[in-house]
């Protein structure tokens, strides 16, 4: 944790950490804030000679992460959705919200968190319909079916057979949505990541390797 030091950059607060190194380092993290490790003994009057010396590239770093940040979404003309696997851009128009093409079409005045219940439920319809399919295929009976709020996980499986997946995956190609669903249906066989539970993964889903790599890259464009 940093410090509330008081000491500004061009009007930007500087968070200042007290550590146990030998001299001072300054990090632009991204978004652009500034934060700064000093030695215990290195005076506030030091460090801001040290940021003024290092002004240039303070503003160029601050500059390029700040581009960086994931801008926030936003429900206007134009701004970037994906659903199965493509982007649609979103545009207003009257009625229901729909994905029509390659458009989404969104009711004028839609808030965000409104956008997020209708992917929320077409989320849940087609998680539960690809477990009904696959469960029969590898022959289990799952518990409810639920899609989630979390990010950390792509799904999990409950201890009576609950599974529940990350709403986002509804953004992905259908292959990589049947790669989470078979993965937790086969902990119903098997209740660990042995080689057993593997083996049977790769039954049901040979390219299981490469659809978490995609599924990791791609979730990591998840931005709201
Ligand atoms: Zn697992």
């Amino acid at each position: 944790m940093g410090e509330v030091s008081g000491l500004l950059f061009e009007g930007q607060p500087v968070a200042v950490c007290r550590k146990r190194c030998k001299r001072v380092i300054l990090h632009v993290r991204a978004g652009g804030e500034i934060w700064v490790s000093a030695p215990r003994g290195v005076s506030r009057r030091r460090i801001a000679e040290i940021l003024a010396e290092r002004r240039d590239w303070l503003l160029a770093a601050v500059e390029t992460q700040r581009a960086r940040a994931p801008k926030p979404k936003r429900v206007c003309e134009g701004e970037s959705f994906r659903l199965a696997g493509r982007a649609l851009a979103l545009r207003f128009a009257g009625g229901e919200i729909c994905a029509v093409g390659d458009e989404l079409l969104v009711p004028p005045g839609t808030e965000l968190s409104a956008l997020r219940a209708w992917y929320v439920a077409r989320a849940q319809v087609l998680f539960a319909e690809r477990v009904a399919l696959w469960a029969a295929a590898i022959g289990v009976t799952p518990g409810r079916v639920r899609a989630k709020e979390q990010r950390s996980r792509f799904g999990s499986c409950g201890i009576h057979g609950d599974i529940n997946l990350c709403w986002r995956l509804v953004m992905e190609e259908r292959a990589l949505v049947d790669s989470v669903v078979i993965h937790e249906l086969c902990h119903l066989l098997e209740r660990n990541h042995s080689p057993a539970f593997w083996a049977q993964v790769a039954r049901f889903d040979p390219q299981h390797r490469a659809h978490r790599a995609q599924l990791n890259k791609q979730s990591a464009l998840w931005d709201w």
